[in-house]
């Protein structure tokens, strides 16, 4: 957060009012708890105690009204793709999605004989951020969630 002025005897901040929203909430994304295949062991891994996601204010939800992130880790089926839009629309505004893996990025693996795999979780919902890799690992989750907090940043809600 860029902090316009600090007063000589400290205990005031002046900061635009969009700074300060947003330093709230990059500083606390709330995933929602869903994995869908092998992409989503790597996901809570990384919200395990050797990487710890914690750290970055990440703290995994088991609602999608109590969640403003949702990570897509592992392969996106036609029949799970109706599901994962009903739990997106039902994440309160404003809401994010990190794309995790190649299944859910492009069909991965299946991409050329999957019949049953969609060929890209954005074919569904929109997505923010996307992971690379078959599966990634935490280290590179921990990037996009980075890169989400940098989008964040720069995002206005009292013009919104
Ligand atoms: S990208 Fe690889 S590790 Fe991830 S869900 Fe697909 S097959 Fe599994």
């Amino acid at each position: 957060m860029s902090l316009n002025k600090i007063s000589e005897n400290g205990g005031v901040m002046v900061t635009k009012l969009d700074d300060l929203l947003n330093w709230a909430r990059l500083s606390s994304l709330w995933p929602m708890s869903f994995g869908i295949a092998c992409c989503a062991i790597e996901m809570m891994g990384s919200m395990a105690s050797n990487y710890d996601l914690d750290r970055f204010g990440v703290f995994p939800r088991p609602s999608p009204r109590q969640s403003d992130v949702i990570i897509i880790a592992g392969t996106v089926t036609f029949k799970m793709a109706e599901r994962i839009k009903r739990l997106y629309e039902q994440m309160p505004e404003p809401r994010y999605v990190i794309s995790m893996g190649s299944c859910s990025n492009c069909g991965g693996p299946y991409w050329e004989h999957g019949y049953h795999v969609v060929k890209g979780v954005d074919r569904v919902i929109p997505v923010d951020v996307y992971v690379q890799g078959c599966p990634p690992r935490p280290e590179s989750l921990i990037g996009a969630i980075l890169e989400l907090q940098k989008k964040i940043e720069t995002e206005s809600i009292t013009n919104a």
